[in-house]
């Protein structure tokens, strides 16, 4: 993935840049014309290497008070044990009531 805009050296137009670069030359670099100003520049395609990332949700198991990062709520898992009283559960407390239900 790469930034698919490039601004325009000479008036700061803003060009988009996810089409036209399906040809690109094997040294990543080629000339644009500016289409609002008409300068000619070049534009260097930059690939940078793409990470996702989500936030670690600690959360009190309803059961056994642990806080725990992997935990099943109420609602979001099905099915879900009736003989659990609370909304947030640990694996262990989960996989037992899961059992015993
Ligand atoms: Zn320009
Ligand atoms: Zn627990």
């Amino acid at each position: 993935m790469f930034d698919e805009t490039v601004d325009c050296p000479y008036c700061g137009h803003e060009h988009d840049m996810s089409e036209g670069t399906v040809d690109l030359p094997s040294d990543n670099k080629f000339d644009k014309n500016c289409d609002i100003c008409g300068e000619e520049f070049e534009v260097e395609v930059e690939f940078h290497p793409s990470y996702g990332a989500s936030k670690i949700i600690y959360d009190t198991c309803d059961c056994c008070s642990e806080t725990v990062r992997d935990f099943y709520r109420k609602g979001f898992v099905l099915p879900f044990p009736e003989n659990l009283n609370g909304e947030v559960f640990c694996k262990p407390c989960f996989y037992k009531a899961y059992k015993e239900d």
